[in-house]
């Protein structure tokens, strides 16, 4: 079932357009990657799917529910979960609290994720800004699935971290597809790993969808033609 659809979307920050013509959609359970070099308008995209950007034409639905005319929040408790890129944890806020403020109801408490992410137990009464950049990457990841998100989506999730520390959070977001069967939107620059982990693909060019297919249909001349430098 489709659970997320964008048609033709545009969007503009001011009078300057930074999404052209963006289509895809996501299915339950799907892992999407979201690509496309620098400037393309990926972060644009999740911005209008989080209502913090409002879209100016185009269908934007997600379960069935035209997203248009909902302020942001309002999309949150449809259940889309945003790991934004930079993290933005609270720093002064436990790692505790920083999961508490973002609880809503459903299978991710506390406690499930505190079995998920062992480390956040260990790390529960500690500020987040005391915390290594992994350790506030997994409390990210922790405070959107305490929304028991629908679509989780991760913006540059591996971004600035060690070689060894990303593959921790590749290791989670394969659990979660495996263990879940959450709907994932991702965003990353690493290839290898975006291949063994989604399912399809969308590539972005100059704010318009240039390509889309199953991860098995992107050829390296593809991704040599959207993401070669
Ligand atoms: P990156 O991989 O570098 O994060 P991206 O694909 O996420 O790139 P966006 O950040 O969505 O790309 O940017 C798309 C376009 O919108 C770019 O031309 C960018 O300069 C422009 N843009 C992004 N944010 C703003 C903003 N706040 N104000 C004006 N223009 C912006």
């Amino acid at each position: 079932m489709t659970l997320l659809k964008i048609e033709n979307l545009t969007a503009f920050y001011g009078a300057s357009q930074a999404l052209f013509d963006v289509n895809f959609t996501i299915n339950e359970g799907e892992v999407l990657a979201l690509m496309g070099r620098n400037g393309m308008g990926k972060t644009t995209t999740i911005s209008t799917i989080c209502r913090m950007l409002k879209h100016r034409d185009g269908v934007l639905e997600f379960a069935g529910q035209d997203l248009g005319k909902l302020p942001s929040h309002k999309a949150a408790q449809l259940g889309i979960g945003l790991v934004p890129e930079g993290r933005r944890c609270f720093p002064n806020l436990t790692v505790e609290e920083n999961l508490i403020a973002t609880a809503r109801p459903g299978h991710w408490t506390t406690k499930t994720i505190g079995a998920f992410f062992p480390r956040l137990t260990e790390r529960r009464s500690q500020m987040a800004n005391t915390l290594s950049g992994g350790e506030q990457q997994m409390l990210a990841i922790g405070r959107a699935l305490m929304t028991n998100p629908r679509l989780l989506i991760l913006d540059e999730a591996t971004e600035g971290l060690a070689p060894v520390v990303r593959q921790e959070i590749w290791a989670v977001i394969h659990r979660l597809k495996t263990e879940t069967g959450l709907a994932i939107l991702v965003v990353d620059k690493t290839l290898r790993e975006l291949r063994q982990v989604a399912d399809r693909a969308v590539i972005l060019e100059k704010g318009s969808t240039a390509w889309m297919g199953s991860m098995t249909d992107l050829t390296t001349d593809l991704t040599d033609k959207y993401l070669g430098v």
